[in-house]
């Protein structure tokens, strides 16, 4: 959905103080309080010098007009989480100078209507206010819901002050009742990742062909199929009786007795559970229901592929915008996000995730595409845009870091011994060279485009830009080695050996 500014703005002054573009699509509102009963004016000219390194997207003087400094395409520095900012609308409130911090009544009128104008723009028909932070953090919104968060979750302060924060279920209710909707609702549990590491031919490479058969069977060109394989590949390694990480634990089961289970009835919560489960890691209650009724039906176990396909494609026709734009895709990655953002909706659906994933999918792209009977692509040539090729990884990794940092989709890829950096493949030519424009535009004049084979992704994300709690994970699991090498290994990769060190300690504490 392309990003609209509120006609109700009175006033503009744009601060220079954003991120540009927002990564994550707009799906929560964060009211503060100013902490004085000023103008917009007042507000502009707060934010507009660089020094003050702090922005919001609106304000409401205490006449309630309203002001606009970050238009909402951009990420505004508001509320001490970029987590927050790069998917809220942020809006301060003129109130007064000591708690609760009260706002003027005509100030609290137009931030009810500001945030039903927001959420009309942003295709919601839904303000929620879940009222508990972890709870909140926590939430997938469900297509068409906007949630309220507050600023005193990330920071040690009191916005937006005791006289809002006990209005926000009133603003949420008000707010949804103007937009048609009503405010109960349960919130979905979050699902997690589940998958860290690229595909490789495994035991699941028959399942691999089997979806992809499947989903070519009917009717959808590779590009959507290999994006909605590499999403299930990052939520179940495609193992269609993959029970969710952290719930074997949990329940004492592996995929395999749970399954077993649940076929012979002999565990009775599979539906409410809160589990992610199969292909896709359904998790949530109504849609494990329809799982198993489907199952049921069609006399197989709930860890059947092809059972399981049936049902995602039964489902997946319940989701016409997805679908559309399945139909749609040019690139894998449009294909992908379609899928990450519209079916699956996981809590964290920004760059990396997007990255990682249409990355997955890049890899059954080049090991599939054009390669099936059923049908045959009409062009089969895919033109890749290529920034370098490096012999020692930690070379391709700079030049990736490089190319992402200047907004560009990138990925490397490994064809035979060298590390290539590429931004996308293409099938229309044209596309292609307007990528190549772009990249040369951006400082890049190596760039080139190629139509030599796939290698296989081997990152989406530039090494030294893994974090702490992803490189402890991969100290466990033994992949930096032990004492003085894991030491160097880590170093000389650019990483603070002590902060991951002591993250691995509070891991295995
Ligand atoms: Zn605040």
């Amino acid at each position: 959905m392309a990003y609209t500014n509120s006609p109700m703005v009175a006033y503009t002054k744009l601060s220079p103080n954003h991120s540009g573009q927002r990564t994550h699509s707009i799906d929560r509102i964060t009211p503060h309080c100013v902490v004085g009963q000023c103008s917009v004016e007042t507000l502009g000219n707060i934010f507009y010098p660089t020094s003050k390194q702090a922005s919001c997207q609106y304000g409401i003087g205490a006449d309630g007009r309203v002001g606009m400094y970050v238009e909402e395409k951009n990420r505004s520095w508001c509320t001490s989480s970029k987590e927050n900012d790069q998917r809220a609308i942020t809006i301060e409130c003129a109130s007064d100078t000591t708690s609760p911090y009260a706002f003027k009544d005509i100030v609290y009128q137009t931030l009810i209507k500001l945030c039903v104008d927001i959420c009309k723009r942003n295709g919601k028909n839904k303000l929620l206010w879940l009222g508990d932070k972890s709870k909140t953090l926590a939430y997938e919104p469900k297509e068409g819901e906007m949630v309220l968060t507050v600023h005193r979750w990330y920071a040690n302060k009191s916005c937006p002050g005791d006289w809002m924060h006990a209005r926000m279920g009133d603003l949420a209710a008000k707010v949804t009742a103007q937009l048609g909707g009503t405010t109960t609702t349960t919130p979905e549990p979050v699902k997690e990742e589940t998958q860290t590491v690229t595909p490789v031919a495994t035991s699941t490479s028959d399942n691999e062909k089997t979806i992809w058969d499947f989903l070519k069977g009917k009717g959808l060109n590779d590009f959507a199929v290999a994006g909605i394989m590499g999403n299930l590949y990052a939520e179940s390694g495609l193992r269609p009786n993959n029970l969710q990480n952290t719930y074997e634990k949990k329940l004492g089961m592996t995929d395999d007795q749970y399954t077993a289970a649940v076929d012979k009835g002999t565990y009775g919560n599979f539906v409410k559970d809160s589990a992610g489960y199969g292909l896709a890691q359904w998790t949530y209650w109504s849609r494990k229901q329809a799982l198993l009724e489907f199952a049921k039906a069609a006399g197989k176990s709930i860890g059947d592929l092809a059972m399981q396909l049936d049902f995602l494609w039964k489902e997946l026709q319940t989701y016409t915008g997805t679908m559309k734009l399945l139909k749609a895709a040019e690139s894998v990655k449009a294909a992908s996000n379609a899928i990450l953002t519209g079916y699956e909706k996981p809590a964290d659906q920004g760059t990396s995730v997007q990255n990682k994933r249409a990355g997955y999918g890049v890899t059954y792209y080049d090991k599939y595409a054009g390669k099936t009977t059923t049908t045959l692509s009409a062009s089969g040539t895919l033109y890749r845009v290529q920034v370098g090729a490096f012999s020692k990884k930690e070379n391709a990794d700079k030049q990736l870091a490089a190319v992402q940092a200047k907004g560009f989709d990138s990925f490397i890829t490994k064809v035979g011994n060298l590390y290539k950096v590429q931004v996308g493949a293409y099938s229309v030519k044209s596309n292609a060279d307007a990528q190549l424009n772009r990249l040369k535009a951006a400082g890049f004049s190596d760039a080139f485009i190629t139509t030599a084979g796939a290698g296989t992704v081997v990152a989406t994300t530039p090494a030294a830009t893994k974090t702490v709690e992803e490189l402890a994970r991969e100290v466990i699991a033994g992949k930096w080695g032990n004492g003085d090498d894991r030491k160097k290994a880590l170093t000389d990769a650019g990483y603070d050996y002590s902060a991951v060190q002591q993250a691995v300690n509070s891991i295995l504490a």
